[in-house]
Parts: structure tokens; sequence; C-alpha cells
């Protein structure tokens, strides 16, 4: 039995994180997360992608954000349970909760934090027949690598950001990038649109529009794909066919814990986003309330004040009184300090 102060379920940034505000507290936390890797989306769905909106880094590849949380928590030496998931949770006599995962690993903690983002990661998927014979031989619903696709031939599908943010990327790896939709216009931000309509005219991309991929064709690996427009059908040679139609959220096991659900996500207080059920919180894009971001920094900010709950839960009656880590140090943060 792996036994911890918090529990945190999802090894995400807002998890990630966590460890960092608990170890100031000097509260040792645990991280189990379904995939085999830590930092969530970040590291699942666009690594190599840059973002801009994390406070002091105008920009940071949202894999390298991963490397520095982990590198921000190492300290405080968290244990993890990574490629299992968490099935069940039963709550003690002592007001301790048992998590086991689906493969019988338990861990026992006095508070949980739910970090669980979208849930498991489930790419919707195109109905197209035997498209499953392609997966990993050309068909990817997930860019974690660019350099993957470089002088190759690709064929993005998809109306939204990732569609457009890739298509504009891979412009400048890809030998050929055809993006394809079925409307003329896309859902994405107005400055992609415009940045795909300039690279187009440059002959960067080929703009496939209203159109839809309706075969994948191949020996062992993709070597083309059938596309529709209108009536017309025609063969678009290809290496990669990558459709980008988002992630169905699927919160899985975490649904049945008793836990308020509303829409996929978890209902909190805003005072320190504990869940219905005493104890347990969720933080990060797995919650929900009035107002709610679904933003790394929004995350970030819930853990903080997560932690500071957790403390006093922990332990009970005794003062705590915040310092800056600029003056105390990191060791400094006893919690003890009346
Ligand atoms: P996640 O990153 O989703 O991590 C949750 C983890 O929990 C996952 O690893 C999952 O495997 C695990 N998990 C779930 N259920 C279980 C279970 N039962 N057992 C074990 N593990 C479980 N945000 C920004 O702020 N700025 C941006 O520029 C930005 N760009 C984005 C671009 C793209 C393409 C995408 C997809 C998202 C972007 N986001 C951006 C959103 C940002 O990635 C999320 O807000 C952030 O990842 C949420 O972090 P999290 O830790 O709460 O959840």
């Amino acid at each position: 039995m792996i036994q911890t102060d918090i529990l945190i379920i999802g090894a995400g940034p807002t998890g990630l994180f966590t460890v960092f505000e608990a170890g100031l507290l000097k509260l040792k936390c645990h991280l189990i997360d379904a995939l085999p890797q830590a930092g969530g989306q970040c590291s699942e769905l666009y690594p190599k992608k840059p973002i801009y909106d994390i406070p002091g880094f105008p920009e940071i590849l949202a894999g390298d954000l991963t490397g520095n949380l982990l590198e921000q928590g190492k300290q405080f030496e968290p244990g993890f349970t990574l490629g299992e998931r968490a099935e069940t949770i039963e709550k003690q006599e002592d007001g301790s909760f048992i998590v086991t995962t689906n493969k019988g690993t338990q861990h026992q903690a006095p508070i949980v934090a739910i970090a669980g983002g979208l849930g498991s990661f489930e790419p919707r998927k195109p109905l197209i027949e035997n498209i499953e014979n392609y997966e990993d031989h050309g068909v990817d619903y997930f860019i974690k690598d660019p350099e993957k696709y470089r002088n190759k031939r690709v064929v993005i599908s998809g109306g939204g950001d990732s569609a457009l943010d890739w298509s504009i990327f891979l412009a400048d790896i890809a030998s050929e990038v055809t993006l394809i939709h079925r409307r003329n216009e896309f859902r994405g931000a107005l400055d992609s649109v415009e940045k795909v309509q300039e690279l187009k005219l440059l002959g960067k991309i080929n703009l496939v529009t209203p159109s839809e991929v309706v075969g994948v064709v191949g020996e062992n690996h993709i070597e083309g794909v059938t596309v529709k427009k209108g009536e017309e059908e025609f063969q678009i040679d290809t290496d990669f066919f990558i459709p980008l139609f988002g992630l169905s959220p699927k919160l899985g096991p975490i649904g049945g814990w008793g836990l308020d659900i509303e829409k996929n996500a978890i209902k909190v207080n805003t005072v320190d986003y504990q869940t219905n059920i005493p104890g347990i919180f969720a933080i990060g894009d797995v919650n929900t309330y009035e107002g709610k971001l679904k933003l790394i920094l929004c995350g970030f900010h819930e853990a903080t004040l997560m932690c500071q709950s957790a403390y006093k839960i922990i332990n009970p009656g005794k003062k705590y009184v915040l310092k800056y880590t600029t003056v105390s140090g990191i060791d400094g943060f006893d919690g003890t300090r009346k």
C-alpha cells in the first residue's frame, strides 16, 4: 500500500504543480496517471507546440513546460504510479481514502486531488472503413513529434484550431501539406485561418474545401486518401493522414465515485476547489464552477488554494502563516509558524 499526504490523480500540469505547492507546506504527494509519462495534454497532445500564456514565459514549448514542472517538484520527491488508471475509491473509518488502479496498485491518503483533465484521451475518429488497420501505419490522431513528418507528404483533416495550427506548423517541415475540411469556413482562430490562406497563396498548403476524406488506400502503410468533393471522388497520394477532429472527453471511472458531475466535469466550490465529498478536491480542467476557464494558469491557481485547505485538514488546529519563497527559501516553509 502506497501512503502519502495528497494523492493526485492525473500528472498533467495541474497535478505536477500541486507537488510543488504541497511541498512548500511539507506535504508529500504521489501521482497516478493512466499515461506512461507525466505532462497530461501538454506531453500527449502538443509537446512541440509553443504556449504563450504561461506567466513569465513569453513562449515555452508544452514539452519544456512539463520538464520544468517536473524539475520544480523533484526536490519534494513525489512518487509516481504511471501507466495505471485510478479505478475505485473507498473511504476508510479514519477518514482517509484508498484508491485502487486497474492494475490493482493501492494508495492511501487523507486527501485526494483529482487533476484528471479531460479524463482518458479518446480521439474522435472519422467514419472510414478499415481506418484502424492504418493506425500507426500512416494514420495518426495526435502529433507528438513533428520531425516524423519532415520531407513527407501529409494530409490533415479538420476545421478547428488543431488542424489549422498543425497545417501552419508542418508547412515548413513536410514536403507537402494538404488541409481538407468539409466546409469552406473554419472554426479555429481568425488569425490562423488568415495564415492558412496566406500559405495557400504561397503554394505551401493545398486547401481542399468543402471536401471529406472517405477512404484510405495502401498495402501495409497508407499510400493515399480518397476525397469526396460534391459528386466527384479523387485520390490524393500521401505518406500520412492526420484527422484532427478533437477529443471526446471521457471522465472514465471517476464519474462513478459519487461526485457531483456537470457536463463531464466535477462541480467544486471556489473557496478551495473541494468537491461534494469532503477531502476530495478537483483541480484543473477536470472541474467546473461559474466562470471556469480551462487554462493551465487557472489549474496552477486552483492547486495553490487547494493545498492550503489540505494542510488545514491534515494539521487541524495548526496555524500557518504564508511567507514568500523569496524571503524564506524553500526549506523555510515548514508550515508550523505561529
Ligand atoms: P490534463 O493535462 O488533461 O492532464 C490530466 C491527466 O489525468 C492526463 O494525463 C490523464 O491521463 C490523467 N487521468 C485522467 N483520468 C485518470 C484516471 N482515472 N487515472 C489516472 N490518470 C487519469 N492551455 C493554456 O493555458 N494555454 C495554451 O496555449 C493551451 N494550448 C492548448 C493547445 C492544445 C492543442 C490543447 C489540446 C490544449 C491546450 N491548452 C492550453 C489547454 C491545457 O493543455 C489544459 O488546460 C491543461 O493541460 C489542463 O491540465 P490538467 O493537468 O488539468 O489536465
